[in-house]
């Protein structure tokens, strides 16, 4: 795709492949000047940056559709819309597949684009009764996710906990037939933990606030979400955000879809099953032996939720209470302690609440997926959390960098072999590009013998006691010499002393930073395990969707194998993931957040320099313009710079391609400046540029 010449005549440049002189200030100047402007768009090629306004602007609105529906991408003003509809032109009449990715970080405006991107392609792709209900179904999945997924936090009110990616089918018309979403590692640990000023899933302050009196009756629920443990103890209603109305929306989108009402009420009983699990309280005892036991201090939790659930209460209570070690063939059951139980009713709340939400996906595709066998075109579009480095960074941290640093990879291949592409197809001779290739990180990370996750598992799988202690020594020891690990016994080897480095922690030289990584918590957050005497006391509800969360409580079915550790489970979907994505052609969006308070018109330069970094925005610049900056078709070329020279002026007889060559040769533009495509001229700097430019001005 080629820089347009309107670009030039915005705020700042549009394109930040015509930067000139191209430098981290400038990159920063440049989206500033254009922020403070409320353009919040800006390209490289035909990557969109978009900085979040914080304030709802008028370009979204119908009208604004119909300018950028079939428009020339280059005649307008960088849009998010342009780019959609790039996209959506590419798929239907050339036949390529597409994919959108949107990365950034929490508030950036992630969702919200992905949103855009479908509400734009919605509008333009085909109408009639049948298009129009697959549209809707495709659409409503949103806020029922959402109210599943989503939660509020420090730094978004509407905090996506889930990794989305949703692939929308279409036929050869490019007619929506409908979809496929997968989901990528909810944050399952908010169920039953928040920090202060925070909030649980939505989905639970709606069901309270939203449901009929009627409704929570029969979920045995309370309306006060100050009786729910889980939930806290403040005041959790959120300024500008209607409960109980989005709850009714939910309720009207899952119909959409296609939920039955048994299935919406069953959904809605396991939700509430967990919120009452963060009821049941522990009491302990003493037995005789002095060995310390639990038992359930108020029955009441425990009891109704065995109601909804119809199971014996003595079988709840006994799989939270206890445990059975199975050895040699003999079965010995344990008391738990008071932590041990706790520990034990948290990890369930936690996987039905993970399992539910799975569910929940699967359920959706099932409704949205497409019968017909007939090929289709597919526009992926991709709404994942970015690169993280906060103060404590954890397993779930390491996983989401990894997948970033996944995506980064994707994003320079796929960009270089655009553009050697394209270099190809216009018979230009290409130049091989230099840039920094991660996948010596990706590879420390990965490496199915020694990476960091493969090390993790055997660490993991390993009889005995498993420490990540031992764990850390042996990364420190295999990555000794690796130019991108660090840790402190690795640093004393190599007489370094950093007092950052701390504590049990290794870190990772990432394409975007340094981040140090707390290995607590690793071992025990990638086992994943659950006792199974709460798996198998799931399993034994006469509940149809519980039950069905948990095959693996079936007796006959049980298996010595563990299942796949939880690093090894997001390995492979992100690898599902890269394959998808390297299919297609890939189109970008990254998001950037102007300042810390959502406040509109406001951009602290530290923090969107971070996020430059983080995004690798100054290497997407050079990348983009390795070769050549600036391209443009022989036609429009000639018809802005036919002025400038007498032989082309008014007018120019022969083919296009020889007036360009004319007209610049005359102008003296150096040779080696230029190079003749079969149907584009292309310009190496922006100076050269620049400079016909300011020809024409005078
Ligand atoms: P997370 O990773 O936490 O899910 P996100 O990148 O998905 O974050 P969004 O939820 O899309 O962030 O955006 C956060 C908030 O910023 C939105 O709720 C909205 O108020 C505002 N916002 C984002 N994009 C825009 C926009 N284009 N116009 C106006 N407001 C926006
Ligand atoms: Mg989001």
């Amino acid at each position: 795709m080629e820089a347009n010449l309107p670009l030039l005549d915005t705020t700042g440049v549009g394109d930040l492949v015509l930067l000139d002189p191209l430098s981290e200030e400038s990159l920063l100047q440049n989206l500033k000047e254009r922020f403070g402007h409320q353009e919040i768009y800006t390209y490289i090629g035909n990557v969109v940056i978009s900085v979040n306004p914080y304030q709802p602007l008028p370009i979204y609105s119908p009208q604004t559709v119909e300018e950028y529906r079939n428009c020339n991408f280059f005649a307008v003003k960088p849009h998010i819309y342009a780019i959609a509809d790039d996209a959506y032109h590419s798929l239907r009449d050339r036949d390529k597949d597409q994919c959108i990715l949107i990365t950034g970080e929490s508030g950036a405006g992630k969702t919200e684009a992905s949103k855009q991107v479908m509400s734009y392609v919605a509008a333009v792709c085909g109408k009639g009764e049948e298009v129009n209900q697959v549209k809707e179904q495709l659409l409503q999945s949103n806020p029922v996710l959402e109210a599943f997924g989503n939660a509020k936090t420090i730094r978004n009110d509407n905090s996506s906990r889930f990794g989305k990616y949703m692939d929308v089918e279409f036929d050869f018309k490019g007619e929506p037939l409908g979809g496929v979403i997968s989901n990528y590692l909810l944050e399952k640990s908010r169920v039953v933990r928040h920090v202060k000023g925070e909030r649980n899933f939505h989905i639970f302050y709606q069901l309270l606030a939203g449901g009929s009196d009627q409704l929570l009756r029969a979920l045995k629920l309370e309306r006060d979400c100050r009786r729910y443990g889980y939930l806290g103890q403040e005041d959790r209603s959120l300024p500008g955000v209607d409960d109980a109305a989005n709850f009714r929306a939910i309720q009207e989108a899952m119909k959409v879809i296609g939920f039955s009402p048994a299935e919406v009420r069953a959904l809605l009983e396991v939700t509430a099953v967990v919120l009452k699990l963060g009821n049941v309280q522990l009491d302990s005892q003493f037995q005789a032996s002095g060995m310390e036991s639990s038992s359930i201090q108020d029955t009441r939790a425990v009891r109704e939720i065995c109601e909804l659930i119809r199971l014996p209460e003595h079988v709840l209570e006994q799989a939270l209470c206890s445990r059975t070690v199975e050895a040699k063939q003999e079965k010995v059951v344990t008391a738990l302690s008071v932590a041990q139980g706790c520990y034990g009713r948290d990890a369930l709340a936690k996987n039905i609440y993970n399992r539910l939400f799975n569910w929940l996906v699967t359920r959706i595709n099932e409704s949205i997926k497409v019968d017909s066998s007939e090929r289709r075109k597919v526009m992926g579009v991709l709404d994942i959390y970015g690169f993280e480095i906060f103060q404590k960074n954890s397993f779930e941290q390491f996983v989401i960098n990894y997948c970033n640093e996944k995506l980064q990879q994707a994003f320079i291949l796929l960009t270089l072999k655009e553009e050697q592409e394209e270099y190809v197809r216009e018979g230009i001779q290409w130049t091989p590009v230099d840039f920094f290739d991660n996948s010596i990180i990706c590879s420390l990370i990965e490496d199915s013998k020694v990476g960091i996750l493969a090390m993790l598992d055997e660490e993991c799988l390993r009889p005995g006691l498993v420490t990540e202690e031992t764990f850390l020594a042996k990364l420190s020891q295999v990555f000794a010499s690796h130019k991108h690990y660090e840790s402190r016994a690795t640093q004393n080897a190599r007489h370094v002393t950093d007092a950052s480095l701390a504590g049990p922690c290794f870190r990772v030289h990432h394409y975007a930073g340094k981040v140090t990584y707390n290995v607590s918590g690793f071992v025990e957050k990638n086992n994943d395990l659950l006792f199974r005497d709460l798996s198998q006391a799931m399993w034994k509800a006469q509940h149809e969707l519980l039950r069905s969360l948990f095959p693996e409580g079936d007796p006959q079915k049980t298996s010595l194998r563990r299942p796949p550790t939880a690093g090894s489970q997001f390995k492979a979907s992100v690898a599902t993931l890269m394959k998808n994505l390297y299919s297609k052609n890939p189109n970008y969006i990254r998001c950037i957040k102007p300042n810390d308070n959502k406040e509109p018109g406001v951009f602290t330069d530290g923090l969107v320099q971070m996020q430059v970094r983080y995004l690798g925005l100054l290497e997407n610049v050079r990348v983009r313009r390795a070769g050549y900056a600036y391209r443009q078709g022989y036609e429009p070329c000639l018809e802005r710079y036919k002025m400038l020279c007498k032989q082309t002026w008014p007018k120019w007889k022969g083919g296009a391609r020889d007036g360009v060559q004319a007209l610049l040769t005359d102008l003296r533009v150096p040779p080696g400046e230029l190079a003749y495509g079969h149907t584009k001229i292309f310009i190496r700097t922006p100076r050269t540029l620049f400079d016909l430019e300011d020809r024409r001005r005078l």
